[in-house]
C-alpha cells in the first residue's frame, strides 16, 4: 500500500532556559527523541505508551502544530518541516486532530455551528450560505441533531461533544487525522460509539488515522497496525495481531502481560512480565536503551549502547539488543511463565 506520511529521526526536545538577561539553556526534556517509522495510506496506527512518554507530542509534531527541533516529516514526498508558515497553511487542511478532552478543547464561547464553521471559514471551502450548509451537513454525518446548530458546547453531554469535536476535524476534508486519546475522558458506555463512528468515518471518507492511546485494550479493535513508545523513543511496531501474538520487545510483553487474551491458547503460552520502579525523567534518560532501568533481561551492552530500531521480521520493528541474540533471554530473571 501507499505512504502517506514518512517520520525520519524525528526530535522534539523542549529546552529549560536560566536567566533573565542571558538565557542559558540548562536542560532539556527530550519529550520525542528520533523516530523513524510511515503511516500507510489508510490505515490506522496505533500509538501507545505511558503517559509523558512523549506520544500526543509526537501527533503534534506530525501535524506540526510543534515544529520540530530535528527530522523530517514528509507528507506525500513533501517534507512539512522544511516549509514556512504560509507555505504550510494550505497543507493544514490536510492534517487535522481530536483532542482528548471534548470539554476544554472547544471554545465555550462559541455555538456549535461557529466552532465547526471555523475551518471551512479559514481554508475559504465554501461561502454565504452554503456554509451554513456544509456545518449541518457535518452534523448529522457523526450524528448531532443539526437543529441544536445555535447551542453552546455546554448545553452538550460529554460524547456529543467529542462528535462537535470530531464534525470541526472533518470539516476541512482532511485526510489525516490524529485522534489523541480521543475516548480516555468518555464514560465506559459511550467509549464504543466513538469509536464505531470513527471506524465508519474512515471508511466513507477513506481516513487515515494516528490513533493514540496510554493502553492496549483501547486501540486493539479499531488500529491496522501498533506502535508502542517508552520515554520519547519508539520500541515496537507491526500489525495489531502479531503484536499481541509475539511480541518482541520486553516493555510491549509487559504491557500485554496487563492486558487479558480471550484466546485461551495465547494466554496460556506467554510470558508474564512485571515491570518494576518507575519511568524516569525525559530531562536525564538513561543510557543506552532507556528501558535497561525496568528490563528484567537489561545485560552489560544495554547500559552502553541505544538499539536500533529495525526492523527484525517482516513488517516487524523492533529496538532491542535481544533481536540479535535470542539465546540470552532464556537466562533472564524475574520473568515467570505459567
Ligand atoms: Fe531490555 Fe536490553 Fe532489550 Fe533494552 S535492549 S529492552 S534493556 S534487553
Ligand atoms: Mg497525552
Amino acid at each position: 500500500s501507499e505512504v502517506l506520511l514518512e517520520i525520519e529521526n524525528l526530535r522534539m526536545h523542549f529546552p529549560m532556559y536560566k536567566g533573565a538577561l542571558i538565557r542559558k539553556e540548562v536542560n532539556r526534556v527530550r519529550a520525542v527523541d528520533g523516530l523513524n517509522f510511515k503511516i500507510m495510506k489508510g490505515e490506522t496506527l496505533g500509538l501507545v505508551g505511558e503517559s509523558g512518554c512523549g506520544k500526543s507530542t509526537t501527533g503534534r509534531a506530525i501535524i506540526q502544530l510543534y515544529r520540530p527541533t530535528e527530522g523530517s516529516v514528509k507528507l506525500r514526498g513533501k517534507d512539512l518541516t522544511k516549509l514556512s508558515h504560509s507555505e504550510l497553511h494550505p497543507l493544514r487542511r490536510d492534517l487535522q486532530m481530536i483532542f482528548q478532552d471534548p470539554y476544554s478543547s472547544l471554545n465555550p464561547r462559541m455555538t456549535v455551528g461557529d466552532i465547526i464553521a471555523e475551518p471551512i471559514k479559514v481554508h475559504q471551502l465554501e461561502s454565504g450560505e452554503a456554509i451554513y450548509r456544509r456545518v449541518q451537513e457535518l452534523m448529522e454525518i457523526v450524528g448531532l441533531d443539526p437543529r441544536f446548530v445555535r447551542r453552546y458546547p455546554h448545553e452538550f453531554s460529554g460524547g456529543q461533544r467529542q462528535r462537535i469535536g470530531i464534525a470541526r476535524a472533518l470539516a476541512s476534508k482532511p485526510s489525516f487525522i490524529v485522534c489523541d486519546e480521543p475516548i480516555s475522558a468518555l464514560d465506559v458506555s459511550i467509549q464504543a460509539q466513538v469509536i464505531n463512528l470513527l471506524e465508519d468515518l474512515q471508511n466513507e471518507f477513506g481516513l487515515t488515522y494516528l490513533f493514540i492511546a496510554h493502553d492496549l485494550a483501547a486501540v486493539r479493535q479499531i488500529s491496522t497496525r501498533i506502535a508502542v513508545m517508552y520515554l520519547g523513543k519508539m520500541v515496537e511496531l507491526t500489525s495489531g495481531e502479531e503484536l499481541y501474538r509475539r511480541p518482541m520487545h520486553p516493555y510491549t510483553q509487559a504491557l500485554i502481560s496487563a492486558v487479558p487474551i480471550p484466546d485461551p491458547e495465547v494466554e496460556r503460552d506467554r510470558e508474564r512480565i512485571v515491570l518494576t520502579g518507575d519511568v524516569p525523567s525525559p530531562l536525564k534518560p538513561p543510557s543506552g536503551c532507556v528501558f535497561h532501568t525496568r528490563c528484567p533481561f537489561a545485560f552489560e551492552k544495554c547500559k552502553k549502547d541505544v538499539p536500533e530500531f529495525k526492523e527484525a521480521e517482516e513488517g516487524h520493528f523492533v529496538a532491542c539488543h535481544l533481536v540479535d541474540d535470542p539465546e540470552r533471554r532464556k537466562t533472564a530473571p524475574n520473568v515467570t511463565s505459567p
